[in-house]
């Protein structure tokens, strides 16, 4: 393979989730010829991942959440893509993607493969009636699963797991929490801020069983049975399993990348192997694996400029999390590090601002949540950024 025959390749995107389609756009914008191609597993329909956990609430079936199919993208990004396909290995030495015993030569690579949920034990998981919803085709799955039920049991209270406990109920459903940790969100929200957000689902109708773990699920006349740590027996008709996700690493590993948590880069998202760059939910940024849209949207914008030769960092400014829970909405920065400063909170009912600060005075991180989530750009300011320009 000579360089000549390696600068005709093509730009292999792969992944067709909000990084692939973000990174692609952003190109499209700069250079309308550059040869693009985009490699993904499932269908390459464009649609936004977060509206997954707001169905429900805004009244939409997973149909109604696709945007665009991948033949309208395609057309629309003058860019081949191919779906259902999935990647087995890369060969860097080679510029080479394998696909099976097929190999695609690359000029450059992205890696926007996304994360992994992360898979309770047989035990739990080998039940046909536990399902994860990490993309639109889980939740299509899932949409069929509720269909005429009524009692979903969620595993996990984190973020994802109050979203959905949230729609759900706007949905109508029964709807009972379980999580081994003591409060929602750990390690997101301090504990006034989950608190006021656990009461107010409580208040909807939530049923929560913190403190206890699900050790396994067996199934009756269709109907799934979760059996607790303590001993106690949920009845329900669907079981979501949402314990976490988890940044794809195993192919990067195999191909000899540097890897961390996530796919490890530098600021200018390039990895450990020439001409190999990777964002979003793979990607650890300089050691910080952020699964959000904001931060993958910058490092778009940041590649696409790197990629179509004006080298640019990504800046990672304050970056707030909207926690999609209507009957308490929250936004949360979470401090870099929890140490050396302390939280400073004030508490009306469900109405919570917390500050974390250190000790000369300086805003590290916030929780509001209710009447205060207002002043969450005002505070957002205050609050220093992820990644500060180089
Ligand atoms: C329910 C829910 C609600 C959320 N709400 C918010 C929110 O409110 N705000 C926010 O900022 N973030 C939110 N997030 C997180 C946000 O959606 C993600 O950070 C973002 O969508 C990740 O995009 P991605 O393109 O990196 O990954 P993905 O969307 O996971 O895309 C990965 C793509 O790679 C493909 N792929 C994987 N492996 C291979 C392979 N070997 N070969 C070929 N293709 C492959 C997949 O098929 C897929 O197309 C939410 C997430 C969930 C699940």
């Amino acid at each position: 393979m000579t360089d000549t025959r390696r600068d005709q390749a093509p730009v292999i995107i792969i992944g067709s989730g909000l990084a692939g389609y973000s990174l692609a756009r952003e190109l499209r914008k700069r250079d309308s010829d550059l040869p693009l191609m985009m490699i993904t597993s499932d269908d390459g329909t464009s649609y936004s991942k977060p509206m997954l956990s707001t169905g429900f609430t805004k009244g939409k079936s997973a149909d109604e959440l696709a945007q665009a199919d991948a033949g309208t993208m395609a057309d629309q990004l003058n860019m081949e893509i191919r779906t259902h396909t999935r990647v087995t290995g890369i060969d860097p030495q080679a510029h080479q993607i394998l696909i099976g015993e097929e190999r695609l030569t690359y000029h450059k690579l992205v890696l926007a493969w996304g994360a992994d949920v992360i898979r309770l034990p047989d035990a739990i998981s080998a039940s046909e009636r536990v399902c994860s919803i990490n993309d639109l085709e889980d939740y299509r799955y899932f949409r069929r699963m509720v269909e005429g039920r009524r009692r979903v049991i969620l595993l996990g209270a984190g973020l994802i797991g109050c979203e959905y406990a949230n729609d759900l109920r706007n949905g109508g459903f029964d709807v009972t929490v379980v999580a081994p940790s003591t409060q929602v969100m750990p390690g997101l929200l301090p504990e006034p801020a989950a608190d006021a957000v656990r009461r107010s689902l409580e208040a909807e109708g939530v049923t929560f069983h913190l403190g206890v773990a699900a050790e396994s699920v067996s199934e009756d006349n269709g109907g799934a049975q979760v059996h607790l740590s303590d001993g106690a027996m949920l009845q329900g008709d669907v079981v979501v399993s949402a314990v976490g996700l988890r940044p794809r690493t195993r192919l990067a590993t195999a191909a000899g990348l540097d890897v961390g948590h996530g796919i490890r880069t530098d600021r200018q998202l390039a990895t450990s192997a020439v001409d190999i760059y990777a964002l979003g939910d793979c990607a650890e940024v300089e050691g910080h694996v952020l699964m959000y849209v904001m931060p993958l949207m910058a490092a778009a914008r940041a590649l696409a400029a790197t990629l179509t030769g004006e080298p640019t960092p990504a800046k990672w400014g304050a970056m707030p999390v909207l926690v999609k829970t209507p009957c308490c909405p929250v936004a949360v920065c979470p401090p870099a590090e929890c140490g050396g400063g302390h939280w400073d909170v004030q508490r009306d009912g469900n109405n919570v601002r917390a500050l974390y600060r250190d000790a000369a005075g300086e805003l590290l991180g916030f929780a509001v949540t209710g009447d205060y989530v207002i002043e969450k750009q005002a505070l957002s300011k205050e609050v220093p950024p992820v990644l500060a320009s180089a």
